[in-house]
């Protein structure tokens, strides 16, 4: 129990806001600083272990206790005062009052071991930007027992696991209770059984995270085991998580709104494809709830539902066999079980019949869907264009928003006080940072603090290593002088997935010994990643790289850090000088480590994939080129690996080496400033979270309060059911006064085309002109598609309706096109939306 005076040290320590406010660390630092050290820098761990006597002492600490109000203050303004939202909304009648954000993982602080890699940490870090800006987002998740594994090495370099079991009660999470204090619990039927949650919450600044947890007493052992760990065991196991996250998710978070009185989500955005059993839930609601019929509810839950992709290979999509979802689904009551399964089958050429498709079901319950950078946006286009038949690619409707990372916990603090600015938002500060703050500060404090970073990365990683070489049994007396802060430092860390090519740095191992070595203008390498505990390949690399820098001939320069995780990622990044990233494009969805090393002033030294194929700028690294022709990925390799030693050694070590008289590298530390400015507003997760509140939360919830509108979703599903029923007899029957193949800028045609609505008025359709210039291989450049309109004195009844459109050229020289007719409703979010389209012969 803390003393009365202290109180407030509990709320601050049960608000994860800590984790990214130096501020609130510096009072729990000073509350005990060994056990600050000795926690790992966990302020509920602390609490629990400080003695009373030093709380008496702060007790009467008159600093001290002054001090602790005023970061308590600040908390209270933080969690209730107006921020960008609030304004924003204030202008824009169509803001959701809340959002529901559902992720199988979320990595926000190593307090509260979440997540596995990039979708966890991208998850947490959306909660932590609609914090900042005010965005009233609740997440869902599940409460895992053991977390992530923590990852060791035996002696010969091979990765171990253990998964250490976390209790709740000694978590910055707080149990839901009624107002009689009892446990509020959901049940959910899996495979069968009945399965109780109890529900805690985390406070992510603002952001209320409910995360689903099984391992009650209620409940027997294979149902307390849902929650046990991150995407654990068989597929049955994943089902059984999957349901609870989705159909659960919705349940919870209904029952925290009951609770504390939260406003209820009108938007539903799933972080992925584990999420999209939500739909389900949402349309059983509406069946029962309000007597509609699964059309009619499914027309409701789309509108306001939204699917962010985040895989570009079909591999890395969740599927599960027919037979297995139909089991858990078959008394999913009132929902038709045949329905159901239509959601996420595969019945489009190159699908397999016998698979449940979760991004397919997600894209089909969503009417608005998005990948994570514009190149992921374009590749899931293509790979989705099969659920659009009869749609250019760039017509499938997958939009992109590119990831970002949330500056506050990722730029380093230091830096972050530069930044700081107390003006309001204008040219140059968002969000109150001063982008262009470096133009005041020179260049000599700048390579100071770089090397400042350096070596507080340095005294981290020789810990690690130490600790690494003592639980391998190898002698540790080289780890005193391992790396260098003044060597240039090339980090390299992500999952062990074989398409990030760990390895690839090793192809040619002599010249890399060569640069590692070198007496006058050395680099070093820092690497770290886990690889997934059922992955042997992945495990093979990292054994590659660790039995590498064994060697000692390059120990201490290339040095591999076990257990990458957001603790030994934050002082990562900051303390290198290029960040190394080589997937096979266009693999990798979009990738944030290199957009953390850019908000601490380190270049990109990287394939152009992800954000990277978008954001590249001379200014701010490099682009290793790709070699997607060479079909042959021995030969990719080694064509880009050898790519990857040019740069190094004609580029970036010379330009880290060329010092002015006062040993400072001026073309470095003018990229430096460019990379801050340039890049730091970009890869800012509040940009991030701004983009989806504009382009697809307020939108969604538009559609979704339409739809709601007294019948409407009921008329949409009726209308939808009339165009598909009439869609097999709608053809274009005749195209007339064709353009001609070459046109002129400026001129203009009279087109007219004859359609057969087979029953369709002419309002339920558009015609369109597809028009563009013909490339090589015969595809349509610049489409455009302008639109038909009714033939004045055209009867709408006929059999054959005409339309006519005056086309006037923007380009010149080859064109072609077609003509088509799509259905039309101011209801649908994009032309393409219902798959269906009847183009000209
Ligand atoms: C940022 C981060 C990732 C994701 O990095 P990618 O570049 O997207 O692969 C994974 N793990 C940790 C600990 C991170 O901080």
């Amino acid at each position: 129990m803390l003393p009365e005076a202290l109180r407030p040290l509990g709320d601050l320590a049960r608000n994860l806001r800590w984790s990214w406010h130096p501020d609130t660390q510096e009072v729990f630092r000073a509350v005990d600083p060994d056990l600050w050290m000795s926690t790992g820098g966990d302020p509920l761990q602390m609490l629990f272990q400080v003695s009373p006597e030093r709380l008496d002492v702060l007790a009467r600490d008159r600093r001290f206790v002054r001090n602790l109000e005023l970061v308590r203050n600040d908390l209270t303004e933080y969690l209730t005062g107006e921020r960008w939202y609030q304004t924003w909304a204030a202008n824009n009648a169509q803001a959701p009052e809340a959002i529901g954000y559902f992720s199988a993982e979320f990595g926000i602080s190593k307090v509260l071991p979440q997540y596995s890699g990039g979708l966890g940490i991208l998850a947490g870090d959306h909660l932590k930007a609609a914090s900042d800006l005010g965005v009233p987002l609740i997440g869902v998740g599940l409460l895992y027992h053991h977390g992530y594994f923590i990852q060791s090495l035996n002696t010969s370099g091979w990765q171990q696991e253990r998964y250490p079991l976390l209790d709740p009660n000694e978590l910055p999470i707080t149990l839901l209770t009624d107002a009689d204090g009892s446990p509020v619990m959901i049940k959910i039927d899996v495979q069968g059984l009945l399965v109780h949650a109890q529900l805690w919450v985390a406070s992510v600044g603002r952001v209320p995270l409910v995360l689903m947890d099984t391992n009650l007493e209620i409940n027997n052992e294979r149902e307390r085991l849902i929650t046990d760990k991150l995407y654990g065991g068989g597929t049955d196991h994943r089902l059984a998580q999957e349901v609870l996250l989705g159909i659960g998710g919705v349940r919870a978070i209904r029952e925290f709104c009951r609770v504390t009185g939260h406003a209820l989500p009108t938007v539903f955005h799933a972080n992925e494809g584990h999420a999209v059993f939500m739909g389900l839930e949402r349309i059983r609601e509406r069946m029962i709830n309000e007597n509609e019929t699964f059309d009619s509810a499914v027309e409701q839950v789309r509108a306001g539902m939204l699917f962010t992709t985040h895989t570009p290979v079909p591999a890395g999509i969740d599927r599960f066999g027919m037979d297995q979802v139909r089991s858990q689904f078959a008394s999913f009551a009132p929902l038709p079980i045949d329905r159901i399964l239509g959601l996420g089958a595969e019945n489009f050429p190159g699908g397999d019949p016998s698979r449940f498709n979760m991004a397919v079901m997600g894209l089909r319950l969503s009417q608005r869907a998005n990948g994570v950078s514009e190149l992921h946006g374009e590749v899931s286009r293509q790979m989705f264009q099969p659920l659009w038949p009869g749609f250019d690619v760039s017509e499938v409707p997958i939009g992109s928003v590119t990831n970002g990372v949330h500056g506050h916990t990722w730029m380093h603090p230091e830096l972050q006080k530069i930044l700081e600015s107390p003006l309001d938002d204008a040219e140059g500060i968002l969000d109150g940072w001063d982008w262009n703050a470096l133009d005041r500060v020179d260049d000599t404090d700048i390579w100071t603090l770089k090397r400042q970073m350096r070596g507080q990365m340095i005294s981290m990683a020789r810990e690690r290593l130490a600790a690494s070489a003592a639980a391998r049994g190898m002698t540790s007396d080289w780890v005193a002088t391992a790396l260098n802060p003044h060597t240039l430092t090339i980090g390299f860390a992500r999952r062990g997935a074989s398409y990030k090519r760990l390895t690839l740095m090793l192809s040619q191992p002599d010249r890399l010994k060569a640069l590692l070595n070198d007496p006058e203008t050395p680099i070093q390498i820092v690497i770290a990643g886990k690889a997934h505990p059922a992955d042997d390949i992945g495990k093979g690399l990292i054994q590659e790289m660790v039995q590498f820098a064994d060697q000692e001939d390059v120990r201490g320069k290339i040095v591999f850090l076990p257990d990458y995780d957001i603790s030994l990622a934050k002082p990562l990044y900051p303390g290198c000088d290029v960040w190394l990233n080589n997937p096979l494009r266009p693999l990798e969805a979009c990738g944030t480590s290199g957009m953390k090393a850019a908000m601490n002033m380190a270049f990109n030294l990287s394939i152009r994939d992800g954000w990277w194929d978008e954001w590249y700028d001379p200014e701010y690294g490099w682009a290793i080129p790709s070699m997607e022709l060479l079909g042959n990925q021995a030969e990719r390799d080694a064509a880009e690996a050898e790519a990857l030693y040019e740069l190094i050694e004609r580029e970036i070590v010379p330009m880290f080496y060329t010092r002015d008289a006062n040993g400072i590298p001026l073309a470095w530390v003018a990229m430096m400033r460019s990379t801050l400015s340039g890049l730091g507003p970009k890869v800012r997760a509040t940009r991030m979270v701004r983009d989806y509140v504009t382009e697809y939360y307020a939108p969604s919830a538009a559609s979704a309060a339409r739809v709601a509108d007294n019948g409407t979703a009921e008329e949409l599903a009726a209308w939808k059911q009339k165009v598909r029923a009439a869609w097999p007899g709608v053809e274009v029957v005749r195209v007339e006064s064709r353009l001609p193949e070459t046109v002129e800028v400026g001129s203009s045609h009279v087109i007219e085309a004859t359609v057969r609505l087979n029953g369709l008025a002419p309002a339920d359709v558009a015609v369109e002109l597809v028009s563009g210039e013909v490339d090589a291989t015969d595809e349509l450049r610049n489409v455009q598609i302008s639109r038909f309109e009714l033939a004045a004195g055209s009867d709408p009844a006929a059999e054959s309706v005409l339309f006519t459109l005056t086309d006037v050229s923007k380009a010149a020289g080859l064109i072609g096109y077609t003509v088509r007719v799509v259905p039309d409703n101011p209801l649908l979010a994009s032309m393409a939306e219902m798959g269906l389209a009847a183009v000209a012969e």
